[in-house]
């Protein structure tokens, strides 16, 4: 395992090293073929202007005299070639880089001598009234980049690059060094982080800064995830908290109610045994209730989403509650429009209406009224579920939906609720991506409206 750090600072040097190695090659292939083709063109205007000159003075007598071999020996020194001249019988007469005529009559020996192994000739031949008379070799070196001003370019050329590498690798270790403490630092707080949760430590996670913006993305999502799992964590003992005080009081009673059975100090009647037989009932409640709960709490729940005609829905669930109301002398209405659909389940919406209604019916008193409408806006189905009932305390409003909550403890026990049915109410309205709200007025009643979007 390699750190972090050591790296990234080894991947910059590397990358620094290959870039500047690559420039180096380039540029010097770039230079050379530069060069090439300027110094060939140069040497083809040279040729043409030694074998025009060579032409002209044939032209005039015949013979190049002294004069223009003299010329001839100052224009190679300047084009730096070679020029050597031959008489019709291959007899060298004049080599630029030798005192002149002092190739003249040396024969044969002279003749080899005279080319250059390193050097390329082109041959002309020299013609006067339309004979030819001789030969012209004009020789170039072969090595194309011959002068010492452009091999020592090239060399400095060269030089530079080799101290923009070690340039290149100092800037390079010096910003990787700088950009590791820029990295590292985020990281190591993210892998604290990550050490914290899986700790169960979550109120150590810290919130990190960082710039860059995948760390940053990284350091949101884990923050997000040690806040999810402290909820879960906080849920889960209050549930199990509130599971077992909630269980505990009713068993507490049943148990020692029935130890005094057995032990003969109550007499079985059967009105005693019809008490503990509501106790087991309102238990067995409590525990479908707490597990319905539990299902709609997690992310378990599965809908089975069609388009449902609310008129249709509610008008049914109406129907089937007046019998109840009527015992109650209770006055039920439903102010329904019609054709208003939205994408649900129809049995998780039943169970809604349902809970709300037998709500409205449980805290209204004798002689009261409930009234349900159904209205829309542009994009809302809106349900009222308004009742003359008893009403929540201001300040209790904010607590209603919180599971276990129960309005008035004495009275509500009356009632026989557990404080669950609004919880329900409230995880199942949100699964269908609608919002539930509650109004009330002490002692005059209370308002609970739904708004689902409308279904397209
Ligand atoms: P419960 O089983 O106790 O009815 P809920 O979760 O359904 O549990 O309701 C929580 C509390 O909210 C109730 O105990 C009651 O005090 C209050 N509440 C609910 N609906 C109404 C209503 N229509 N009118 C007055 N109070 C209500």
């Amino acid at each position: 395992m390699i750190s972090l750090s050591k790296r990234i600072m080894k991947n910059s040097i590397v990358i620094s090293l290959i870039t500047v190695i690559v420039i180096i090659i380039l540029s010097n292939i770039g230079i050379k073929y530069y060069f090439t083709d300027y110094v060939l063109e140069q040497n083809k205007v040279d040729n043409e202007e030694i074998i025009t000159y060579v032409n002209t003075s044939i032209e005039n007598d015949g013979i190049i005299d002294s004069r223009e071999l003299s010329y001839l020996k100052q224009q190679a020194h300047f084009k730096n070639v070679e020029i050597v001249l031959q008489d019709i019988d291959r007899e060298v007469i004049f080599v630029s880089s030798m005192g002149m005529g002092k190739g003249m009559g040396m024969g044969n020996a002279m003749h080899k001598e005279s080319f250059k192994e390193d050097y390329t000739y082109l041959e002309k031949q020299l013609s006067y009234e339309g004979e030819t008379i001789g030969y012209l070799s004009i020789g170039h070196y072969k090595n194309i980049i011959t002068a010492k001003e452009d091999n020592d370019f090239i060399y400095t050329i060269n030089i530079l690059y080799v101290i923009s590498f070690f340039i290149a690798v100092l800037l390079a270790i010096f910003l990787s060094l700088l950009l590791v403490r820029r990295l590292t630092r985020p990281i190591i707080e993210i892998k604290d982080s990550t050490h914290n949760i899986s700790k169960g430590n979550y109120e150590r996670v810290k919130s990190i800064k960082t710039d860059t913006k995948e760390l940053n993305e990284l350091a949101t999502s884990i923050e997000e995830l040690a806040r999810q799992l402290s909820e879960q964590e906080q849920l889960r003992k209050r549930l199990s908290n509130d599971i077992s005080h909630e269980l505990r009081s009713p068993l507490a009673v049943l148990r020692s109610q029935i130890e005094a059975l057995m032990d003969g100090v109550l007499e079985p009647s059967p009105e005693r045994l019809a008490k503990l037989n509501d106790e087991i009932v309102r238990m067995t409640k409590l525990i479908n209730d707490l597990n319905e709960l539990v299902i709609v709490e997690s992310e378990h729940l599965r809908l089975n989403t069609s388009k449902v005609n609310l008129e249709n829905e509610l008008s049914t669930i109406i129907e089937g509650f007046i019998p109840l109301m009527d015992s109650k002398d209770i006055k039920l209405m439903g102010q329904l429009e019609k054709d208003i659909f939205i994408n649900g389940d129809r049995d998780r919406l039943k169970q809604i209406f349902v809970n709300l209604l037998t709500n409205a019916y449980k805290y209204t008193n004798r002689g009261g009224s409930i009234k349900v409408t159904l209205t829309k806006s542009t994009d809302e189905a809106i349900i009222r579920f308004i009742d003359s009932g008893i009403g929540i305390r201001k300040e209790d409003l904010t607590y209603v939906f919180q599971r276990f909550y129960r309005g008035d403890e004495s009275r509500s026990r009356k009632t026989g609720g557990a404080g669950i049915g609004l919880s329900i109410v409230k995880e199942l309205v949100k699964a269908h991506g609608g919002i539930i709200t509650v109004d009330s007025e002490l002692g005059k009643g209370s308002t609970f409206t739904i708004k689902f979007k409308l279904a397209t």
